[in-house]
């Protein structure tokens, strides 16, 4: 598989430490407001590739922190508490708004379809392990002490801009955020690890540490946690590409002076989703979240088709009309797949196509995750001069990766069509199942026989025998009433 890599600035082989194995770090929401699709953009993608690593047959582990504590209102260690922040807004406890964002946050996420990682893991409950880091950096002499916070010397470093040459001057602190220049930093670059001295004394949550009470630095975090996790050697880090500077390269300089070697070997960055107005924003214009899109009647899993169209490496605009068209092509792609006969298996003469498609589809996502090609493999599939079945079989593996719940969208609405012609037909057509028979068996009966109603009604003998036939071989036997029909095993 070739993925781009950040640090290199080329698409690579993605060739993992240990092999087999796939060690994947994400960096986790800040829990102080709802995610904006906009980050979800960057989760859904990086779920993508965590499928499409499993998908390879890859062992994978993977690790997602909350920031739950010392993320400022501007990356580079300036402005307010964001934690605070959100806490003063809807006047609770800190400990609160990560928690009920926390839950937010997840609940989005299962609406996208986007796996939970194997570890996620709060800041808060870190504490130890960030002292335990620090501290060595101290001994190391990669961190100084000055006006009671804790700073990382980013002059120790032979390179400390990995991802590109910054100026230093485009930091701009003091600018940007409309605060003063922290007055402590030996050098521009340099940043904090531990918070002692802050312009806001009323931060709610505060540990006791060997440089006085305070609270870890934002980037501190994912540097320990991964680690802790994952170990020293880390081979894929996600995040989106506003992230690449400073975070991920504060993690980089503060991991490898803590190891004393490389730490991680690729960085996958997504790159934003945009409004037509600009950058998308919590604070401004119409804040985009999840919710707004249910309320205005999309299916969630119509906005992750939308991510899918695109490539992670470009910046997307988002407007309703594009959406729109996700929506269309969506229920398109739905009502094909459920228009294949669902009974039936694959047969001999399918495999040499299915192969094909297998590594049409492979071929896609293998180059640097392109998964509009791969989304275009479906269609194919579609086309595919194979059985229904095997069709099925290969939509039902390939959204393992795509995640769009295509075989379950199909089912539902040939059930929708069925009912509803059931329904036209003003006939009460009951459809009695075993007390005793599972829900889910019971469900899939019930879509079949469903199915046969409507194909006896079109005088179709040959397919409601086909499905009467297809329940005998599995042991069901039908008695057909006036208006309905019982079903036993
Ligand atoms: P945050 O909660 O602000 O820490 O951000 C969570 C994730 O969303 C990070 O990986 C960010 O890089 C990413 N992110 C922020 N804004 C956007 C955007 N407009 N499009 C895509 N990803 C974003
Ligand atoms: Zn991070």
């Amino acid at each position: 598989m070739k993925l781009y890599n950040s640090l290199s600035h080329r698409k690579e082989t993605f060739v993992p430490h240990e092999p087999g194995k796939v060690k994947m770090y994400t960096c986790g929401p800040t829990v102080y407001h709802f995610a904006h699709i906009g980050n979800l953009r960057s989760y859904i993608m990086e779920d993508v590739l965590e499928k499409y690593f499993r998908y390879a047959g890859y062992d994978v582990t993977r690790v997602m922190n909350i920031t739950d504590v010392g993320h400022l209102s501007s990356d580079a260690d300036t402005g307010e508490d964001k934690m605070l922040k959100g806490a003063r807004r809807e006047h609770k406890t800190v400990l609160e708004i990560a928690q009920f964002y926390t839950d937010a946050f997840f609940d989005d996420c299962a609406k996208l379809n986007i796996k939970t990682p194997d570890v996620v893991q709060p800041a808060t409950g870190c504490i130890d392990e960030f002292i335990r880091v620090i501290s060595k950096l101290m001994e190391d002499g990669y961190a100084y002490l000055a006006g009671g916070n804790v700073y990382f010397d980013t002059s120790k470093l032979p390179r400390y801009y990995v991802f590109q040459d910054f100026n230093e001057d485009d930091l701009a602190v003091g600018v940007r955020e409309d605060v003063e220049a922290d007055e402590n930093k030996r050098n521009k670059a340099d940043f904090v690890l531990w918070f002692t001295k802050s312009k806001f004394e009323d931060q709610a949550l505060k540990w006791d540490s060997p440089w006085g009470v305070g609270y870890p630095g934002w980037h501190i975090e994912c540097s320990c946690i991964s680690m802790k996790y994952l170990g020293e050697y880390l081979d894929i880090h996600c995040g989106g590409i506003d992230n690449a500077f400073p975070h991920h390269t504060n993690e980089i300089a503060q991991s490898e002076a803590y190891l004393g070697h490389k730490w991680c070997s690729y960085w996958f960055h997504v790159h934003h989703l945009n409004t037509n107005s600009g950058k998308m924003s919590k604070s401004s214009g119409e804040f985009l979240t999840v919710s707004l899109l249910e309320q205005k009647g999309y299916d969630p899993l119509v906005y992750r088709l939308f991510c899918l169209q695109s490539h992670y490496r470009k910046s997307l605009v988002f407007s309703y009309e594009n959406l729109d068209n996700a929506a269309k092509a969506y229920k398109k792609l739905i009502d094909r797949i459920a228009a294949l006969n669902p009974a039936g298996e694959t047969a001999a003469e399918d495999e040499a196509g299915m192969a094909t498609l297998r590594d049409k589809f492979a071929a896609a996502l293998d180059n640097d995750l392109n998964t509009s090609l791969a989304v275009t493999v479906l269609y194919d599939v579609l086309k595919a001069p194979v059985s229904d079945a095997a069709k099925l079989t290969l939509i039902g593996d390939f959204d393992t990766v795509l995640g769009l719940e295509l075989l379950a969208k199909a089912e539902a609405a040939r059930r929708a069509r069925a009912t509803a012609a059931a329904a036209a037909d003003g006939a009460e057509y009951t459809i009695t199942a075993p007390a005793d028979a599972p829900a889910e068996e019971a469900a899939r009966i019930h879509a079949l026989l469903l199915e046969r109603y409507e194909a006896r009604k079109a005088k179709n003998w040959a397919e409601s025998d086909r499905i009467r036939d297809a329940l005998a071989a599995e042991g069901i036997t039908l008695k057909d009433a006036k208006n309905g029909v019982a079903w036993s095993r």
